[in-house]
C-alpha cells in the first residue's frame, strides 16, 4: 500500500496540473462513475482542487462533485501531456480526467466514487480516519487516545491502522519502529506515552521529509523514499526489505515476519528493538 506521502505528492502534482482548468474529457471503466457522467457530465466542469486525506485522493469539481479514489495496494495516478505515451497498458486504465493541457490517468485504482461535496463530511471512511500525519497541524492528543483505545494491539499493526493515524504504510511502519528502538510486537499497553509520542513524531517527520524530496514532477507514484538521510538508493532505508542483511547500527541480521490481520511483512532488528524493555 502506498504511504501517505505518496498520495500527498500525487495530489499535489495533480493539483498543480489540473486546478482551475476545465475538464474536456472524462472516461472510466467503472459503471457507477460513467452513470454520473452520463447524467451530469464532468465535461466543462472546473477542477477546483486535488487534495489528500490520509490515503484517499479527493478531486473536487465545480458543481458539488468530488471524485474520491483510494489506491489500496496497486493503484496509481499518472499525469501526461495530451498525446504522450502512457507508461502503463491501456487495460490498466480505470479513470481518465483530461484538460486542454494534461491527461490524468488512474491506473488499477480499485476504489473510485463520486460524492456530493456537501456529503463529504459525513462520508463513513473519511470520517473514521485518524489524525492525518501530513495535515498542517497534528492533533497529537487525539492520536495518542486512539492508540490507547487499542491496548492489546501490537504496535506495528496500530501504526498501519488508518483509523488511528492516517498516512503510515508498510515501509514506514518498520522504519519508524526501528528508528525509535521499539519492538514491532510490543502491545500498546507495554509502551509509555513518551514512546508513543516519539513514534507519532517520527512517522510525521518521515512522511514530511519525503513529501519535500524533489522528484521527477510528472510521476505521481514512485518507490523512492528514504529514512536514513542518505542518498545512495541502496542505503536509504534502515530495515525495510533488508531481511538477513546486517543491521546498519549493530550488525545483527535483520529479521522479517508476517504480522497482523493483513499479513504484512515486518522487518526489525532484534538487538536494536528488543522484545521487552
Ligand atoms: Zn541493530
Amino acid at each position: 500500500m502506498p504511504e501517505g506521502d505518496t498520495i500527498f505528492r500525487a495530489a499535489r502534482t495533480l493539483h498543480r496540473a489540473l486546478a482551475g482548468k476545465r475538464v474536456v474529457r472524462f472516461e472510466s471503466v467503472f459503471p457507477a462513475l460513467t452513470r454520473v457522467h452520463d447524467d451530469s457530465p464532468l465535461t466543462d466542469r472546473l477542477v477546483e482542487s486535488v487534495s489528500s486525506a490520509g490515503k484517499h485522493l479527493l478531486m473536487r469539481f465545480s458543481g458539488d462533485l468530488i471524485l474520491r479514489t483510494h489506491m489500496r495496494m496497486s493503484g496509481s495516478w499518472h499525469i501526461y501531456r495530451p498525446g504522450e505515451t502512457w507508461q502503463r497498458p491501456r487495460r490498466d486504465m480505470r479513470v481518465v480526467v483530461a484538460t486542454d493541457d494534461f491527461v490524468a490517468v488512474g491506473f488499477n485504482v480499485p476504489v473510485a466514487e463520486f460524492i456530493a461535496a456537501r456529503k463529504l463530511a459525513r462520508h463513513d471512511e473519511l470520517r473514521r480516519l485518524g489524525p492525518d500525519l501530513l495535515g498542517d497541524r497534528l492533533d497529537e492528543a487525539d492520536a495518542l487516545a486512539r492508540m490507547r483505545a487499542r491496548p492489546r494491539d501490537e504496535i506495528a499493526n496500530v501504526l498501519l491502522n488508518q483509523q488511528v493515524l492516517a498516512g503510515i504504510g508498510n515501509v514506514y511502519k518498520s522504519e519508524v519502529l526501528f528508528t525509535c528502538g521499539v519492538s514491532p510486537f510490543a502491545t500498546v499497553q507495554d509502551l509509555d506515552d513518551a514512546t508513543l509520542s516519539k513514534l507519532i513524531a517520527t512517522g510525521r517527520r518521515f512522511l514530511q521529509a519525503n513529501v519535500h524530496t524533489s522528484l521527477a514532477p510528472m510521476t505521481t507514484y514512485t518507490g523512492f523514499r528514504r529514512t536514513t538521510g542518505r542518498d545512495n538508493p541502496r542505503e536509504r532505508l534502515w530495515v525495510y526489505g533488508r531481511a538477513r542483511l546486517p543491521c546498519r547500527r549493530c550488525g545483527t541480521l535483520v529479521r522479517v515476519k508476517k504480522q497482523g490481520a493483513g499479513v504484512r511483512l515486518t522487518y526489525w532488528c532484534p538487538t536494536c528493538q528488543p522484545a521487552s524493555s
